[in-house]
């Protein structure tokens, strides 16, 4: 029997341990409740009050679970209970003895509670509370972003690959349902078994690398990847966000074509051909095969635009690409240079014959003539041929040799092939040369216009001098104008030249005797300047110089095409009071009907048909005809390039009224000019005295 004093002893032992249990439990992050087998409440801690903090104060040592549910029920703690009291609170208590079970509360502030039960030995309950609300809302906030996501994203496991979920892009994109996907590993999407199923597991990206992927409708989609491993249910899994980038690789790999091909006629341009050619030219490198490099020009073809319009002009373009394609081995390269040219490199030949019966081919196939909206087109072409590794061993060499290979079978004959060689190339050198050199000189100012008498054959007097130009080169002398002159006229530089020459030539004539003139030469070109009016205005109003003391020599070369506007400005000029004179007559190709087209002041003679005077008689009729015509035109007739005094008599005899030449004088410096007026003025003033004696 145990004394009362034991007793109490004991029972304040266990109150002491109970108290301690307490405090043990209070330090715990969870909450938790121990209820005795009639549910009563034996113990809870802090977090436990805290998590059920409505109805915190109902709790008491002894009362049971069911009863404060019962009065939070009826005061309105559980608002998810209204209408179905009893039932909740049944729901409940069935949960609460279902041990070792886990489940979910959501309380009606929204907090999410994770609880977890288990019986104790003598048929009690300890019970665990979690909050697990910030857990729920991070879930809630990944499914927001998965599922709602535009993007189409798919997780599969890491280890056997399988997919665990996709979202509603996904499924949208793919056009598989979410129960075909989740049947599926992500290598089942992939087109090629080879690539790894993920860019990079450490989530970066991977530049430059695409990945293809079948749909369930087996088209193929290009997809960059990008990939992050998480935890999926638990699962490692890897998160992969798919951006279909199939319309941006077409639209890409539709650029790079366009890049690289002609949009006529599909062949590949300059470019693509160069490319195709380097890569055949390094394999040459390593063997005796020989690159031919074969540039076809068509010949007339502006003609065909100009006259059956531009669609026809494409049509035929395209034609002539299909007949070239088809004439060419697969192994071939064709290209459409520009316009009207195409360039064929034919590899593996050991002979320039090989070349030559390509060419022939080529220009067989395209002069057929083609059907074009009902008209029938004949088109010729000439060829030029380059030759590697002889004509150049690097692409762009090669293309320029044929291309000047090329020119040159244009001036033969048209329809003609021509084989490139050096001294083609030495020539383009040497004017490349000129150009430089002469760019240099005008703009130093170092141009210098010599003169050259032209002498009244009837009275021997000087009644002008012709400008002729003359350039004083550094190491070569002076270089004579018809070397530097068609350069200077291919290159445009004839402008800035033939302004300086007009400009100088009227200022050196405004120092000279009033009675005497100067001949500019012009040529065809600055006529389509547009500005040569003015500069022979303002030449003259800067010398001073009267125009009618101003002659301009044009050759026959400008009125080939009677333009209104040359026409024009001749009139223009002459309307000045300028003189005009038709130079080199009788060198075109219809010197006569010229002579109606303008009324010219002056002609002069080509010294071709002065040379041939003393020796033959055609010569002398013809310079007798053209005397009598400026006769009858009321034009001044000059001779040029009178050597002898046979010729001069010759000339005589016919009546010519001018000469120049070098019986005469060569051109001189304008130093030396003055010098033969003063003598000119010399003999005069002698002339005077003797008829004044007389
Ligand atoms: P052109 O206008 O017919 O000039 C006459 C050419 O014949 C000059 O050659 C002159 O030196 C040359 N000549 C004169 N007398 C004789 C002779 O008795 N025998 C021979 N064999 N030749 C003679 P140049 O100075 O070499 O000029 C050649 C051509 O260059 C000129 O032919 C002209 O077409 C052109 N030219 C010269 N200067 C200019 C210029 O300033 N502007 C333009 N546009 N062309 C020019
Ligand atoms: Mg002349
Ligand atoms: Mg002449």
């Amino acid at each position: 029997m145990q004394s009362r004093a034991e007793a109490e002893t004991v029972i304040a032992e266990a109150r002491k341990s109970h108290e301690r249990l307490r405090q043990a439990v209070d330090l715990l992050p969870q909450g938790i409740v121990i209820l005795d087998p009639e549910g009563r409440y034996v113990l809870w801690n802090k977090q436990y009050a805290e998590i059920y903090s409505k109805t915190a104060d109902l709790f008491q040592e002894g009362a049971r679970l069911e009863d404060t549910l019962r009065v939070g029920v009826a005061r309105g703690d559980y608002p998810e209970a209204a209408g179905h009291e009893e039932e909740w609170i049944a729901a409940r208590l069935k949960k609460l003895y279902e041990p070792g079970k886990r489940h979910e509360q959501t309380l009606s502030d929204g907090r999410v509670i994770l609880i977890e039960e288990r019986r104790t030995d003598d048929g009690g309950v300890v019970g665990l509370r979690v909050d697990i609300t910030e857990l729920k809302q991070r879930e809630a906030s990944f499914r927001l972003l998965f599922d709602g996501n535009p993007v189409p994203m798919i997780v599969c496991a890491l280890d056997d690959e399988r997919i665990l979920g996709v979202n509603d892009a996904a499924i949208a994109h793919y056009g598989y349902s979410r129960a075909e996907f989740e049947r599926l590993k992500i290598r089942s999407l992939q087109a090629f078994d080879s690539e790894p199923p993920w860019t990079d597991r450490s989530g970066e990206e991977q530049a430059g690398r695409t990945w293809k992927h079948v749909k369930a409708d087996g088209a193929l989609i290009d997809l960059a990847i990008y990939s992050r491993e998480l935890t999926y249910h638990e699962r490692p899994a890897v998160l992969l966000a798919l951006m279909d980038i199939t319309e941006r690789k077409r639209a890409e790999a539709r650029l790079t074509f366009m890049a690289q091909h002609d949009g006529l006629t599909g062949l590949p341009n300059r470019n693509k051909l160069r490319q195709a050619m380097d890569e055949m030219l390094v394999h040459t490198r390593r063997s005796a095969e020989k690159v031919a490099v074969l540039m076809l020009g068509l010949d007339n073809f502006k003609s065909v635009n100009d006259t059956l319009g531009h669609a026809v002009g494409d049509k035929l373009l395209r034609g002539v690409a299909k007949r070239l394609r088809s004439t060419l081995r697969e192994e071939d390269a064709l290209a459409r240079l520009n316009s009207d040219e195409f360039a064929v490199v034919q590899s593996g030949l050991t002979r320039p014959e090989d070349a030559v019966m390509l060419a022939k081919r080529l220009l067989e196939a395209i002069a057929d003539p083609y059907l074009l909206d009902g008209h029938s087109v004949v088109i010729g072409a000439s060829i030029g041929i380059a030759m590697a590794p002889g004509d150049g061993d690097e692409s762009e060499k090669l293309l320029k040799s044929a291309g000047m290979a090329l020119s040159r079978a244009k001036l033969d004959a048209r329809g003609s092939f021509a084989f490139f060689e050096a001294a083609l190339d030495a020539k383009a050198q040497s004017r490349r040369k000129i150009e430089v050199e002469l760019r240099d000189a005008i703009q130093n100012d170092v141009l210098r216009p010599y003169y050259q008498p032209l002498i009244d054959l009837s009275s021997g007097r000087i009644t002008g001098f012709e400008a002729l130009v003359r350039w004083p080169h550094a190491e070569r002398g002076m270089v004579s104008p018809a070397e530097f002159i068609p350069v200077a006229e291919e290159t445009g530089l004839i402008n800035p030249l033939g302004g300086l020459m007009l400009r100088r030539a009227c200022l050196d004539a405004a120092t000279w005797p009033d009675d005497v003139r100067v001949a500019v030469n012009l040529s065809p070109l600055q006529f389509r300047s547009g500005n040569l009016l003015s500069m022979v205005t303002d030449a003259l109003k800067h010398s001073g110089l009267p125009p009618r003391r101003l002659e301009l020599e044009i050759t026959e070369t400008l009125l080939l095409e009677k333009s209104a506007q040359v026409l024009a400005t001749l009139h223009a000029l002459r309307a000045l009071g300028v003189r005009i004179s038709m130079d080199d007559f009788g060198t075109g190709y219809s010197s006569l009907s010229y002579l109606r087209s303008f009324p010219f002041d002056k002609i002069k003679i080509d010294q071709s048909f002065v040379r041939d005077l003393g020796a033959n008689r055609e010569a002398q009729a013809i310079i007798r005809s053209i005397v009598s015509l400026g006769r009858g035109l009321g034009v001044i007739i000059t001779a040029e390039g009178v050597e002898t005094e046979a010729e001069l008599s010759c000339l005589r005899t016919e009546g010519c009224d001018e000469g120049q030449g070098f019986l005469f004088s060569k051109a001189r410096p304008n130093a030396e000019i003055i010098g033969l007026l003063a003598a000119q003025r010399g003999i005069d003033a002698a002339d005077e005295d003797a008829a004044l004696v007389a």
